[in-house]
């Protein structure tokens, strides 16, 4: 009988992988393997030992990865995976494939600094401590990605399909069909991956991708997201907020210090800053956007016009691409980088990773955040356990580079910029279903998230509705 079984974000917003077994009656290898998403465990310590553990199924025994868009916590584990044998196809969008391409490598450089740091210090209780994969270890498994289109069907073996459409979540971003025949019976699965904002730009203004989910699904099984399932998106336009934050730091002498991810949120941002620079409501000071892939993340997301939003494309009309607006600084090396920290004039430095958990963002916080004269903006997700989680949640000082480092600057946090439905936006979404899925189960959210949004679709559309648990096994009959 085939199965799907949660590996991961069940339970938490990260580690999304979800292995679709379309035979488990032999014990040996007899049916079909594929992993929806492989992503990194982030944030608890809990969870992200789970990323030294090896896959139910050996690794050499999945025969695909359909990958639903890049963010890591749903790309990250790939390297890992290749690593422990796995040799099949990767399928994921032209966009996907270009992103990964800087994101994993990038992810292996940053679990090789980690693991230096811990050996020089002592502080793993693995000797010697080794990263998970390596810069090297995450070019190599690039080779195995195939390019699918969306809304093109691809056939894997006699008994599964799949499609991609759209999730208008960041740039190639994918829900994932899945065609499925079993003994018994056809069946259609669809798994959300991430969900992005509705199509109404007055709720997510700046919103670069802005196709909207793809309506009238239908599915026997759903497998859907649950990132904001007891939070709501505030209503109001960001940008009035972020210009007040910006010209008060300015006048204070300080910084603007924003962790962001470097893909997709720091595109937003800036196109943001540029138009309210524009519009003369934010003074025209230096805008630092420091990460080794801060230019190859624009030249990719300028490469695939069609998934742009109006307002993006207008942008672009307009003032051309962000790597060549004066005032804006694109710094890829580490030379260009410690520039950044000389610098002591108002600016505004935008790095990641996006939750404080390693990258460049952590020598601007080091240096900059026990000054009063400086804010720290949050823009994105903090997962707990993550340092911007603590930072964000008032923490007096921070463990950085073996140092407890004060926290004075201020902390301000803008939840407007999200990528992902709240629950009044997920609700209408589902009310496009055809019909009602056979059965719905939560993946990618925190208990309390999961829960919530469980409670709203029962209540309000009547659907038999679960959160899934990690390692749980649903049976397809
Ligand atoms: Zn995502």
């Amino acid at each position: 009988m085939a199965y799907i079984q949660f590996l991961g974000a069940a339970g938490v917003v990260t580690g999304s992988k979800h292995l679709i077994n379309t035979n488990s009656d032999s014990s040996e290898k007899g049916g079909f393997q594929v992993l929806i998403d492989c992503g990194l465990f982030q944030g608890q310590k809990e969870w992200r030992e789970r990323n030294w553990q090896d896959t139910p199924v050996p690794a050499k025994e999945i025969d695909a990865v359909i990958l639903t868009h890049a963010h890591l916590d749903h790309s990250g584990w790939i390297p890992r995976l290749v690593k422990e044998g796995f040799r099949g196809p990767i399928y994921a969008t032209p966009p996907t494939i270009d992103l990964c391409s800087i994101l994993l490598p990038d992810s292996g450089h940053l679990q090789e600094e980690d693991a230096e740091f811990h050996n020089k210090h002592k502080s793993s209780k693995h000797c010697p401590a080794l990263p998970l994969y390596t810069f090297d270890e995450a070019q190599d498994s690039l080779q195995y990605f195939k390019a699918v289109e969306v809304e093109e069907t691809k056939q894997l073996c006699t008994q599964i399909s799949f499609r991609y459409v759209r999730a208008a979540h960041i740039l190639g971003s994918c829900m994932v069909e899945v065609a499925l025949k079993t003994k018994g019976s056809d069946k259609k699965l669809l798994f959300t991956g991430d969900l992005g904002r509705v199509r109404n730009h007055g709720i997510a203004p700046g919103k670069v991708v802005n196709s909207g989910p793809t309506q009238g699904e239908t599915a026997d099984l759903l497998i859907m997201e649950s990132t904001y399932g007891n939070r709501r998106h505030p209503a109001e336009d960001p940008r009035p907020q972020l210009a007040t934050i910006i010209k008060e730091t300015v006048q204070r002498g300080g910084t603007v210090i924003v962790p962001a991810f470097a893909v997709e949120r720091t595109q937003k941002f800036l196109f943001m800053l540029k138009e309210l620079m524009e519009a003369g409501q934010i003074p025209k000071i230096p805008v630092f956007c420091d990460s080794p892939m801060a230019i190859k993340a624009v030249e990719i997301f300028l490469k695939y016009t069609d998934e742009y939003s109006e307002e993006t494309r207008e942008l672009i009309r307009k003032c051309g691409s962000p790597l060549e607006w004066p005032a804006f600084t694109f710094a890829s090396t580490p030379e260009e980088s410690k520039k950044i920290n000389a610098s002591f004039y108002p600016a505004i430095i935008i790095s990641s990773s996006g939750m404080a958990t390693g990258g460049r963002i952590l020598h601007h916080l080091a240096q900059r955040m026990p000054d009063p004269k400086n804010t720290i903006l949050f823009i994105g997700f903090q997962a707990p356990g993550t340092r911007g989680h603590a930072i964000k949640n008032g923490a007096k000082e921070i463990r950085m580079f073996g140092m407890e480092i004060p926290v004075r600057a201020k902390v301000m946090a803008l939840e407007q910029f999200s990528d992902h439905a709240d629950p009044p936006e997920m609700l209408e979404w589902l009310h496009t279903f055809k019909s009602k899925p056979g059965k719905t189960y939560l993946v990618h959210g925190e208990p309390d998230a999961s829960s919530s949004l469980r409670g709203m679709i029962a209540g309000e559309l009547g659907w038999k509705v679960e959160v899934a648990e990690w390692m749980q096994k649903v049976w397809l009959p």
